[in-house]
């Protein structure tokens, strides 16, 4: 599984021009399929919608294996979208409240919240890490770019990831990134998995093609 840009149509011409790379050993992906059909749930309150749809798939040229093309908006083995993640995360860092009134807010279940918070709250420092050293690297002017001192190892990631989405908007001249794009583009998949970053063996952070609307086809290397 990887992360690509939300753009079908950015994400085709990656495929079909043999710009994403394959996890697993940097070969090229091959237009393969589709994955399973997933049920996605979108915005809070009245908002609230489920949204079917079928990721693509990739076969790589070189090892054979396939893997599953996740848009940048949705995180790998969540049924919400990450923007719904990244509100639940952003209350619990703003506000420390716990993950029932959470749930409430978003309304959703108050295990799948928990699971969530738990999940970034022991990924804290890993994220932290690997986000403030990618801001000293990319980031010309790294000292303009962090947002109000926070408080707390999952402050300090939000944060880390928050300056860096700052240094990938400024690359690619648009206005924002959301963090949580962000995180998902550079870490992956499985940015808000704890397995992500339980065993601290940092898997390389790369930017990946057709980031910020298919401008993009450059490393971060
Ligand atoms: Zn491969």
């Amino acid at each position: 599984m990887l992360t690509v840009s939300h753009e079908v149509v950015s994400v085709e011409l990656d495929l079909v021009g043999g710009l994403l790379a394959c996890p697993g050993c940097r070969g090229r992906l091959r237009p393969w399929g589709w994955a399973r059909e997933r049920l996605i749930r979108h915005g809070v309150g009245s908002d609230l919608a489920l949204v079917r749809g079928r990721p693509r798939r990739g076969r790589c040229a070189d090892c054979l294996a396939t893997h599953v093309l996740l848009g940048v908006d949705l995180a790998a083995r969540r049924a919400d979208t990450a923007a719904v993640i990244a509100a639940a995360v952003e209350a619990k860092v703003a506000s420390g409240a716990g993950h029932r009134p959470i749930a409430g807010w978003l309304g959703r279940p108050v295990s799948t919240v928990r699971g969530w918070l738990r999940a970034f709250m022991v990924s804290s420092t890993g994220i932290m890490e690997a986000f403030t050293a990618l801001v000293h690297r990319d980031g010309a002017d790294a000292a303009g770019l962090w947002p109000a001192p926070a408080t707390g190892p999952a402050g300090g990631a939000l944060a880390a990831v928050a300056a860096y989405a700052g240094v990938l908007a400024a690359r690619f001249s648009v206005g924002t990134v959301a963090w949580q794009s962000a995180g998902l583009a550079v870490a992956g998949p499985f940015f808000f998995s704890a397995s992500r970053w339980q065993d601290r063996v940092q898997h390389e952070l790369a930017l990946m093609p057709g980031m910020a609307g298919g401008k993009g086809g450059r490393s971060a290397g």
